[in-house]
């Protein structure tokens, strides 16, 4: 049995972080949700959780992008539950693109939440995990952390960097009761990914249909979407006692991607 902690998921009103969210409050932990979007339905999702897994869900509006509201996440967070012991950095954004051509406004925020919202974060809450003895840090990483794609020069970047940041803190972590591990999901069928599709049919020149068949699944052999629940599933997991081991992975979960 996993003794309840609290936790920080990033960008959690959508995709990826909501799943996370949910599973981790299924798995007994109080949970502060984080991200954009249409207030009441940040509110619905947020009551839903907490009534059907009976743990208290809370949120905050924090713009991961900005250093400000970062340390305003952790302040409420420890505000409402007293402490933070797990922290899952999710929020995320891509923009796809030739190089030539990549927006610097773009590149600026992918790097902004992508990667250094991870950085701020982490700072802000390790030393309360060395404190205690007890942390989990798991980074939503990216297939795009260990392999690249073209038109992707930002996402890749800032992925392959979180990776770095991931094998550091499982260092500085290891003798304090702290993992810290990234996951790296091939492609999941959420709003960033839905987005992305016209994007590279413009950049490739092919149609949306194309996109999905010859670019997206193309790189994933299973030829199916992995589903926001099954990250969820091993962020729960890697806050067990069995995963007290796992640290400093970037863990695949991308139907056979990497294995290229
Ligand atoms: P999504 O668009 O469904 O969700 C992104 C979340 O981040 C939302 O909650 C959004 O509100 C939040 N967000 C965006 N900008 C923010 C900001 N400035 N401050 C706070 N929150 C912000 O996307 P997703 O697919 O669920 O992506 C979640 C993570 O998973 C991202 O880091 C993404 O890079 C990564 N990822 C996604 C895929 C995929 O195929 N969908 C694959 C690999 C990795």
């Amino acid at each position: 049995m996993t003794p309840p902690r609290i936790a920080i998921v990033t960008g959690s009103t959508s995709g990826i972080g909501l799943a996370v969210a949910r599973s981790l409050a299924e798995a007994g932990h109080a949970v502060m949700m984080n991200g954009f979007g249409d207030p009441a339905q940040i509110e619905a999702d947020r009551a839903r959780i907490e009534t059907e897994t009976g743990m208290p869900v809370a949120f905050h509006g924090a713009d991961m992008s900005d250093q400000a509201q970062i340390a305003a996440l952790v302040t409420a967070t420890e505000a409402r539950f007293g402490q933070v012991d797990i922290v899952v950095n999710n929020a995320g954004i891509q923009t796809v693109a030739p190089i030539e051509d990549f927006p610097v406004d773009r590149y600026d925020l992918i790097m902004a939440i992508n990667m250094s919202a991870a950085w701020h974060l982490c700072r802000a809450t390790f030393g309360g995990m060395k404190s205690r003895g007890w942390g989990r840090v798991i980074n939503v990483a990216s297939a795009h952390g260990l392999v690249a794609s073209p038109y992707k020069s930002a996402y890749v970047m800032a992925k392959h960097a979180v990776v770095g940041l991931t094998k550091t803190l499982a260092l500085e972590g290891a003798e304090h009761g702290i993992t810290a591990n990234a996951i790296c999901p091939g492609y999941v069928l959420t709003p960033l990914v839905q987005k992305q599709i016209p994007e590279t049919a413009k950049a490739r020149g092919i149609s949306e249909e194309q996109v999905v068949r010859d670019v997206l699944l193309a790189a994933q052999p299973t030829k199916t979407f992995v589903q926001p629940e099954q990250i969820g599933a091993l962020a729960a997991f890697l806050c067990t006692p069995a995963a007290a081991q796992i640290t400093g992975t970037a863990l695949p979960v991308d139907g056979g991607w990497t294995a290229h």
